[in-house]
């Protein structure tokens, strides 16, 4: 069960549940750890990465025919979730 949180996505497997604070890198950057993955990360990846990585899975799901009902279940979104990302999908092709 994914759930969406806007500051700590792991970038790797954009677990939301499974993310812990990892200590600071030498710049002062707050580090993560995805227990689901096992990587760890900084937290300035995730704001600009988190919405294309939602994108890239959905448009992954929409490849393999997998109906909106099937992708809530497959990533544990909201179906109401899976219908926006798919419909700003489909605002980016224009
Ligand atoms: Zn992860």
């Amino acid at each position: 069960m994914l759930k969406l949180r806007r500051n700590i996505i792991c970038q790797y497997c954009a677990s939301g549940e499974s993310v812990r604070k990892h200590g600071k890198s030498k710049s002062g950057m707050q580090r993560f750890w995805c227990s689901s993955c096992s990587k760890t990360f900084q937290n300035d990846y995730i704001y600009t990465s988190w919405e294309h990585q939602v994108k890239t899975m959905m448009v992954d799901f929409l490849s393999q025919g997998l109906s909106t009902d099937e992708i809530s279940k497959k990533s544990g979104w909201p179906i109401r979730r899976v219908n926006k990302i798919i419909l700003s999908l489909e605002l980016d092709k224009g």
